[in-house]
């Protein structure tokens, strides 16, 4: 049985991103009790699933890193996994939270050796990769994942994989009579940092996404650079593993568009930005990209960073909403129509790849949320007094970038602290 503490002076934030670690840490650096809760085995979201970021270019491990220190070195921050919230009643101050446990099948013995996933074979879609590639059932979510242990998957539970599995560890940290748990643990303030989920390319037609192989996503094309990707960090496209040498990228696809995301993430431009310099890394001057663009947005630091990528030979702008892409049967080519709004000139461009420049949404649908809360038409939380002590963090509030998304965690938390700072003085 999972072992917790907690009163109306504890702090419970859901969702464990950049922005769900970070409202943690600042809340539980104020002396707080604080909970984390995580749906998936591993702490960093989808920052973890970059290959790098912006504006640095560095990996996501140099930001997540410091924090997973920060966390080890607190006794009053709890973080659990694989942790959903299942329903929430009470009122400012005095919550109680229902959260439902999935079983990891592996305990804290556990040292990451690998030798359990040695005795495993069967392989499943790997989420991580956007399920581009497969994973073993006995596994490690990624190379940084917090914890760093290994998770049995759900699905070899009653197998002789399994007994193999347990059989391997020298260390009893394989436990496959774990259950499903619920907890209901007391709170005083909630904070959301749920974050977001991509937009679902398959809803763009004129795309193509669900017909064409070598049309992806921004989300897909982090993961093919990583080496640690479905493709070991080659920029093949997926067809044939041909070297994708001329890679167009689709601006607001399916953004800023009534029939699917009305807003604007603010995100996809830059990514598209920094996704340039991926095609220049690879293959250097061999390595062309074209971004389609409405407008391209990016505000302040991030202009300097526009204009370097606009001063690279390798890259054209092309200012166009494109009308629909097709394939070529022969080559395997995306070809993208459309007209060149500079000129009024119908274009029909043969690419290696396409990349779909897809927005940020919501990951949580607001009609199943646990507790009555105030959202805004695209499904953002709104900070709202209605709220009460539930507080949104990070891209659960708006779409945003990592930098601004840390800071506003770090306002999330300290409205969270001044809920349980009041409710101690009552
Ligand atoms: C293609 C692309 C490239 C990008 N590149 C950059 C970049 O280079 N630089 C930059 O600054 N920003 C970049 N961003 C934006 C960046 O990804 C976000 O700013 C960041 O992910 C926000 O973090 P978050 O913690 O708010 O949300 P998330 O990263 O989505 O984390 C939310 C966490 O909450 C968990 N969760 C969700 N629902 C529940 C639930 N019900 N219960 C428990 N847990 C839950 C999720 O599993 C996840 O771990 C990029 C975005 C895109 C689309």
């Amino acid at each position: 049985m999972t072992d917790v503490v907690a009163t109306n002076q504890t702090i419970i934030v859901v969702g464990g991103g950049i922005s769900g670690m970070t409202a943690a840490l600042e809340a539980t650096e104020t002396g707080k009790q604080v909970i984390l809760l995580e749906k998936r085995p591993y702490l960093g979201g989808r920052v973890s699933q970059l290959y790098k970021y912006f504006p640095k270019m560095c990996h996501p491990t140099c930001g997540q890193e410091i924090n997973q220190r920060r966390i080890k070195m607190n006794q009053n921050l709890t973080v659990l996994t694989q942790a959903e919230v299942a329903n929430i009643s009470g009122n400012t101050g005095d919550y109680t939270v229902s959260v439902t446990l999935t079983p990891r099948y592996v305990n804290n013995h556990c040292t990451a050796c690998g030798e359990c996933a040695k005795a495993a074979t069967t392989e499943f879609d790997d989420e991580f990769n956007y399920n581009m590639g497969k994973r073993k059932g006995v596994y490690l979510p990624n190379a940084m994942a917090f914890p760093q242990h290994y998770v049995i998957d759900q699905r070899l539970i009653g197998t002789a994989e399994a007994d193999a599995a347990k059989a391997a560890c020298k260390y009893g940290a394989i436990d496959l009579d774990q259950q499903v748990e619920t907890l209901d643990l007391k709170a005083g303030a909630v904070i959301f940092a749920t974050g977001w989920k991509p937009y679902d390319a398959n809803k763009i037609q004129p795309y193509g996404y669900d017909r064409f192989a070598n049309v992806i996503t921004n989300v897909e094309f982090e993961r093919l650079m990583d080496p640690h990707g479905p493709t070991g960090g080659k920029l093949l496209r997926p067809s044939d593993g041909k070297e994708a040498k001329n890679v167009a990228f689709i601006q607001c696809a399916g953004s800023r568009d009534k029939n699917h995301l009305a807003h604007c993430s603010r995100i996809c431009c830059m990514a598209s930005l920094k996704q340039t310099n991926y095609v220049q890394e690879k293959f250097g001057d061999d390595g062309k990209s074209t971004i389609y663009y409405i407008d391209m947005r990016a505000i302040d630091r991030f202009d300097d960073f526009y204009q370097k990528v606009q001063d690279n030979p390798n890259v054209s702008f092309i200012k166009s909403k494109v009308a629909k892409v097709e394939e070529d049967k022969a080559s395997g080519n995306p070809v993208l129509h459309g007209v060149d709004t500079e000129g009024y000139k119908r274009y029909a461009n043969q690419h290696d790849l396409v990349v779909l420049a897809t927005g940020m949404e919501p990951s949580v649908d607001f009609k199943g949320f646990p507790v009555k809360i105030m959202v805004n038409d695209e499904g953002f939380i709104e900070q709202d007094d209605s709220n009460g002590g539930i507080f949104a963090a990070g891209v659960a509030s708006d779409a945003l970038d990592v930098n601004r998304a840390v800071q506003h965690a770090t306002a999330a938390a300290l409205r969270a602290v001044q809920v349980v700072n009041q409710v101690a003085g009552a």
